[in-house]
């Protein structure tokens, strides 16, 4: 009998086996807590369930089958999954700590002009265990304090997946993270959204990168089947609550999307609106704003107009790291 990967299962995935529910808890308890990887290291569990539990599960870590090292620090690590496919986790150290990147799916099917991700194609969804897999599998794992789910991919267009990996990553029983340690990107979709929102399992950011519907669709597709405008009016009946917070992301393409009145447009889009927005500079391999000054004088226009604004400097630029260009040197489009 083909026996069932423990990671990415629930307890009552274990449970549907005839295991009791504490047996099902302690279990995951042990996999994703105590990241252990034997079931006879599991000592509170008697050595007859401990035998069954083995004869039905298998337990085993995912390990990057390549790393890359910036001179900033960080390290992207590239996964496989079963099928052959790349996805990418990128670890951003700071102090003794870590935030860690996490990818949803292989590829991208969202095509954002600007996203190198997104030249890739869409390659396939990932498992909650391969989601839940970069957090445990990365060599520096037990450093990491934050996970943002900003990597390869939609998370929303891998909803279920990507839930179960919220469910795990929280819960007493799983990894136990901070519901507000984590942070999902998301370029809107609805009515996932508001579910989520509604779960409380993290903080949300939106990809917002132009506040002008048409102009957005020119640079994300997706604005057509999901206009920003109905992303706004959600978030305001559905607000994100404390400790919970809600950004959005917009990305600086200097000539774009950098004007007075795309500010102006921000302002009044978000006007009211319990927020803050993290321009990021353009991460391109020709680099279009090498000092991210663009970037920066974007950010004080939105200050001036009361909008809080934060810049967000680019990690792992030199091993094509950074937000957008996962994908980018695995696929040798670079
Ligand atoms: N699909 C999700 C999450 C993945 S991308 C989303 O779109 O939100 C994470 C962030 O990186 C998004 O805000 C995305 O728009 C941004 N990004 C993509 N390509 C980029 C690039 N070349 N430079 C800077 N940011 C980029």
């Amino acid at each position: 009998m083909n026996r069932e990967s423990i990671l990415g299962c629930l307890p009552q995935c274990i449970e549907r086996y005839g295991f009791t529910s504490v047996v099902a808890e302690k279990v995951c308890t042990w996999v994703y807590r105590k990241r252990v990887t034997s079931f006879d290291l599991m000592m509170d569990i008697p050595k007859p369930v401990r035998n069954d539990l083995c004869s039905k599960f298998s337990i085993s870590l995912p390990s990057p089958v390549e790393a890359a090292e910036s001179v900033d620090g960080s390290v992207k690590y590239l996964f496989k999954t079963d099928l052959g496919n790349p996805f990418e986790a990128v670890f951003m150290p700071t102090g003794g700590r870590g935030t860690l990147c996490i990818s949803t799916q292989s590829g991208c099917r969202m095509a954002c002009s600007f996203c190198y991700t997104g030249s890739m194609g869409f390659r396939q969804n990932l498992s909650a265990g391969e989601i839940v897999g970069q957090v445990l599998g990365v060599p520096r794992a037990s450093r990491v304090n934050r996970i943002v789910i900003m990597g390869m991919g939609e998370p929303l267009d891998n909803f279920n997946e990507t839930l179960k990996a919220l469910d795990i990553l929280t819960a007493s029983w799983g990894v136990a993270f901070g519901a507000s340690n984590i942070t999902l990107s998301t370029i809107g979709v609805l009515p996932e959204l508001q579910s989520l929102i509604e779960m409380r399992k993290c903080n949300i950011a939106v990809s917002l990168h132009c506040p002008f519907g048409k102009g957005r669709a020119k640079l994300m597709p997706s604005e057509i089947l999901h206009p920003i405008l109905n992303t706004i009016e959600l978030l305001r009946k559905y607000p994100v609550k404390k400790p919970l917070r809600l950004s959005f992301e917009y990305l600086v393409i200097p000539g774009v999307n950098d004007s007075q009145k795309d500010a102006v447009g921000v302002a009044q889009l978000l006007f009211g609106l319990k927020s803050h927005v993290n321009v990021i500079p353009y991460n391109s391999p020709e680099v279009a704003d090498k000092e991210n000054a663009k970037a920066k004088k974007f950010q004080k226009l939105l200050n001036k107009l009361g909008v809080p604004a934060t810049f967000r400097q680019p990690r792992g630029f030199d091993i094509s790291a950074a937000c957008g260009m996962l994908a980018a040197k695995s696929e040798g489009t670079v």
